[in-house]
């Protein structure tokens, strides 16, 4: 791992793996505040991109209601164009990529050199269960949870005061459909990155998730 130089990363670049609804998001969010560097969630990119009526959208869109993967090269293209804003010189938090062995190659083949790829545990049961009470800022994307992490106004985003709703694919066939594709799909990666991986339970709350996580970075 890279050290902080004063309170500047070198260069700190970190994927977030786990299934979904496990946290990824929620915690990369903060963890962009805690180390400096921009989180990049490809799931956020796909639905500005739907929202916004683009090609790429209108591609996505399907796959991402059935609880599909969108098709690697779509990823890969909006993942590289990502990488050439300014932001990401000092390193970047991946949420929701690599998802495949073929986008892990991706990254490898364009030389990026991951410090640390962080895990979050989390049973299906439960992630079941807790998708349900989800809700998504429509503007912003940050992520609530009807019990778990209220937002302070009901149905409005704490950040951008934007309106909150239940994402299509978090209702419970979907979330099983995502669970498999992840466990088929994704979970090979664990073994790609075997070197890398953080292990974190992700059953506490959102405070304590996150000590968890600065903790197994050793920051
Ligand atoms: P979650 O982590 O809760 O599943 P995301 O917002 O990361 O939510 O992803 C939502 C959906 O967007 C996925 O189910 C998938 O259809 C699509 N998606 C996001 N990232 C990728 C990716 N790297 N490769 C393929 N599809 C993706
Ligand atoms: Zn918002």
């Amino acid at each position: 791992m890279p050290r902080p130089t004063g309170k500047v990363w070198v260069s700190l670049k970190i994927i977030m793996l786990g299934p979904p609804g496990s946290g990824k998001g929620t915690q990369a969010a903060m963890l962009k505040e805690q180390l400096g560097v921009p989180a990049i969630s490809t799931g956020a990119i796909l639905r500005s991109e739907i929202a916004a009526g683009t090609d790429i959208g209108l591609k996505a869109d399907g796959y991402i209601s059935r609880g599909e993967l969108v098709p690697d090269d779509v990823i890969i293209d909006i993942v590289e164009r990502r990488f050439l804003q300014p932001d990401c010189q000092k390193g970047f938090i991946l949420d929701g990529f690599p998802r495949t062995t073929a986008q892990a190659e991706a990254l490898d083949a364009k030389g990026v050199k991951i410090d640390a790829v962080v895990v979050l545990n989390l049973d299906d049961e439960v992630i079941v269960k807790r998708m349900s009470g989800r809700r998504i800022c429509k503007k912003c994307d940050a992520s609530f949870h009807v019990e778990k992490n209220p937002p302070k106004a009901e149905g409005i985003c704490d950040f951008c005061g934007g309106a909150l709703y239940t994402r299509v694919d978090d209702a419970p066939e979907t979330v099983r459909n995502r669970l498999d594709t992840y466990h088929k799909n994704t979970e090979p990666l664990l073994d790609y990155y075997k070197n890398l991986l953080r292990n974190v339970e992700s059953y506490g709350n959102i405070d304590d998730v996150l000590k968890s996580i600065l903790a197994a970075l050793g920051v």
